[in-house]
């Protein structure tokens, strides 16, 4: 694999083109962003451990027939993924209210749930990736009703999955985001699964293990980072 010209960078990553056009290759960076961009920072080690992280969470998905764009990890910061076409619709799923639901529900952060809940935003910074449902998906082609419904069984399926595997390193998953695209006319899982796209707590403590350690100026954001890949690597 031959790394090529960069092609985008976004937040808490680069990809570069690779001389195979099917595949691309992502670049984990320490830069952390909050609030729309308006916070920044850096959060050390945070790419080797995201990086870490997400392909030991993807490749424990695809043992259990989640299929994802994972190909290779290459290095600390570098993955050999499937190049996607994203679909522009992050999927969030939630099983204890946090976060931006709190606010707009009116309800206490740390409620448990009925059941999961799933959510759509629609990608897109300059609009801050507003909340949409599938009706403003399927009418703007941002997803097909058939794409849609898949989504939300794979989606549905990953947080059983996760819930389980976390909990046995005594983590429990509060919430996270998931991007899903098309390959080969194939929804695939892509993105990134880690303490910056999670929410996370220590089951003892419901110490926060992810990236609110930074939007909420909580300190030791490169420990709990850690701690979460310490367990992970130890349930493996
Ligand atoms: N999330 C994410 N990227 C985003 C927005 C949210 O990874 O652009 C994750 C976030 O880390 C959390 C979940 O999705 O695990 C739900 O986030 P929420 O809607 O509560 O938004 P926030 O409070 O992070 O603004």
């Amino acid at each position: 694999m031959k790394q090529g010209d960069l092609i985008y960078e976004g937040k808490a990553k680069q990809i570069y083109v690779t001389d195979d056009a099917s595949q691309v290759l992502m670049i984990y960076k320490d830069d952390a962003t909050a609030f729309d961009g308006t916070k920044k920072g850096t959060i050390k080690n945070k790419g080797i451990v995201n990086n870490r992280v997400s392909c030991l969470l993807f490749k424990y998905l695809e043992k259990h027939g989640v299929e994802t764009h994972l190909l290779e990890q290459i290095d600390e910061r570098k993955v050999l993924v499937k190049k996607l076409s994203i679909i522009p619709v992050e999927v969030v799923v939630r099983n204890i209210v946090a976060g931006s639901l709190a606010g707009r529900l009116g309800k206490e952060e740390g409620t448990v749930l009925s059941g999961p809940i799933i959510e759509f935003y629609y990608k897109n910074d300059e609009l801050h990736d507003p909340l949409i449902n599938e009706y403003h998906a399927r009418v703007m082609s941002w997803a097909s009703q058939e794409q849609l419904s898949e989504v939300q069984v794979q989606a549905l399926k990953i947080n059983d999955l996760l819930k389980i595997f976390f909990d046995q390193i005594g983590i429990i998953l509060v919430d996270f985001k998931l991007e899903f695209g098309v390959f080969e006319g194939r929804i695939l899982l892509g993105d990134e699964i880690s303490p910056d796209t999670c929410r996370l707590w220590d089951k003892e403590s419901f110490e926060k293990l992810d990236k609110d350690r930074f939007r909420r100026d909580l300190g030791k954001e490169e420990e709990a980072y850690q701690e979460v890949v310490r367990r992970i690597e130890a349930a493996f």
